[in-house]
């Protein structure tokens, strides 16, 4: 065969990795992985077989070029081009910048004049919901140039998604092209080349190594949102989705979410089920209203949380009243914060990445704009201790999904030097217990969850909460003795 070409649903793969090729030949590496797909990688010196440009295997810095560059990046299995290294993910390369952002049909190339002329091609390409690997053979009719392969790329990618959208890297060429592809389709080469790209499928019926996940939203614009390259408005728009989707959130910065389409504004999605705390209690979302004076608006990056207790001994002075205070009398108060936890319940007043009227320091004052504020409840009769329990497992999850470190929980006190929360302040050692329930120290883990966390720590495996839960696909388990002996 002279040309390869496999086009891979994204929902299709189980797996996507980078695998150093240690001296062994293509067929060796499929041989050993059971991989589905196999296509040489990365660039490297014939000579010293190390790696050229910038490159990241599982989380490891194979190679660092004192630049940035259009690469392919992906954590578990959802492949995109970004900027590598700076917004590279768990896996990188770089290579020619085919189809970027900036550079599209038709636009000038740049490449060492090596890797120009016809040759035999590798490339990969994201087309909408499609991994695109291609491979053509070195000396072969279907020798190409660069610019030969990128047209050729638009061609195929456009039977997928928009021209404008197609994102395309080329790979090593020349005598190192080569490939195995599901089906039998193959180029093979003498040559050893220093690392692939391997493509496991997806079983059927057996759900993927999932990547952690946010949770998930649903869009409520009416007329839908955009999502974009990046977490900002400056990104270029990638794709879109209609009101009512239920879109899964990977990960959260600066109130943007990524998601399979790319980043989308926060401030357009809901939650579409409930969070939970690592002890099991649902969050109840009971949001003022937007538009609200007390309701902002704004940004909030979640650097830190901001630990209140309401001050209010009323009998009835719980979760559900304080929302509905903030619904009502607190607004021309200009008063408003995120969560309220009592001994039974946790209500969440506004979305984490929103501005909120709690710490007293200035509508843009860090303990407002950049905190997360947290007041539990001292109504009489409400069980204090199980108020103080419930607030350290949602500080949990909040330090959990916003990365926020136990050093930067802190007193209302630090932002405006009110006496808040003032049980915990007038109670020796009050404070640094509550700190310690928020370590976890508190929440004893099941020997499961441990093995599980030591062995995300060794790097074995990505996602946790999928181990955690115990229902494993044979594929799953298999893939992981494999990475275990590989590491021993
Ligand atoms: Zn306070």
């Amino acid at each position: 065969m002279s040309k390869c070409v496999a086009a891979i649903p994204l929902s299709a793969i189980a797996r996507l990795s980078l695998v150093e090729a240690g001296g062994r030949s293509m067929a060796q590496v499929k041989e050993a992985l059971g991989c589905d797909w196999i296509l040489n990688a990365w660039f490297y010196s014939m000579a010293t077989g190390k790696a050229v440009g910038n490159l990241k295997i599982d989380g490891a810095v194979k190679a660092e070029a004192p630049w940035n560059s259009w690469g392919m990046t992906w954590d578990a299995v959802n492949v995109r081009m970004d900027v590598v290294p700076d917004s590279g993910g768990r896996n990188y390369l770089s290579g020619v910048e085919l189809l970027t952002p900036g550079r599209g049909p038709g636009a000038a190339l740049s490449y060492d004049p090596a890797y120009g002329g016809k040759r035999g091609r590798s490339a990969m390409m994201v087309a909408g919901r499609h991994l695109i690997l291609y491979c053509s053979g070195d000396g072969t009719g279907d020798a190409k140039t660069p610019e030969g392969l990128r047209d050729e790329l638009v061609e195929i990618g456009g039977q997928y998604a928009d021209t404008a959208s197609l994102r395309a890297l080329g790979l090593d060429s020349g005598g190192s092209s080569q490939c195995d592809f599901s089906g039998g389709r193959r180029i093979t080469s003498a040559r050893r080349v220093a690392g692939y790209l391997c493509v496991w499928l997806r079983a059927a019926g057996n759900p993927p190594e999932k990547e952690e996940s946010m949770g998930k939203y649903r869009v409520t614009p009416s007329v839908g949102v955009n999502a974009r390259l990046g977490p900002g408005t400056s990104y270029g728009k990638v794709g879109a989705y209609p009101m009512g989707a239920v879109v899964e959130v990977l990960t959260i910065q600066d109130g943007w979410g990524r998601t399979a389409e790319g980043w989308v504004s926060m401030a357009y999605l809901e939650a579409a089920e409930p969070r939970a705390t690592d002890t099991g209690l649902e969050i109840q979302a009971d949001y003022i209203p937007a538009g609200r004076k007390n309701r902002p608006g704004g940004t909030n990056p979640g650097t830190y949380i901001t630990i209140h207790e309401t001050g209010n001994p009323d009998p009835g002075a719980d979760g559900l009243a304080h929302a509905a205070y903030l619904k009502g009398a607190a607004e021309d108060a200009f008063v408003s914060w995120h969560y309220t936890v009592d001994d039974r319940a946790i209500v969440q007043h506004l979305p984490d990445w929103e501005t909120a009227y709690h710490a007293g320091d200035g509508a843009d004052g860090p303990g407002n704009a950049e905190s997360i504020g947290v007041e539990i409840c001292v109504n009489a009769g409400g069980d204090f201790e199980a108020a103080k329990a419930n607030a350290a497992a949602l500080v949990r999850l909040l330090m959990a999904e916003h990365h926020i470190p136990v050093e930067n929980v802190v007193q209302h006190n630090r932002w405006s030097g009110k006496d808040c929360p003032h049980t915990i302040r007038h109670t020796e050692g009050a404070w640094e217990d509550f700190l310690a329930l928020c370590r976890g120290t508190g929440a004893p883990a099941s020997a499961l969850d441990e093995a599980v966390d030591k062995l995300a720590a060794a790097g074995l495996i990505n996602s946790p909460d999928y181990w955690k839960a115990g229902d494993y696909s044979a594929e799953n388990v298999q893939a992981l003795l494999i990475k275990w002996a590989a590491s021993l």
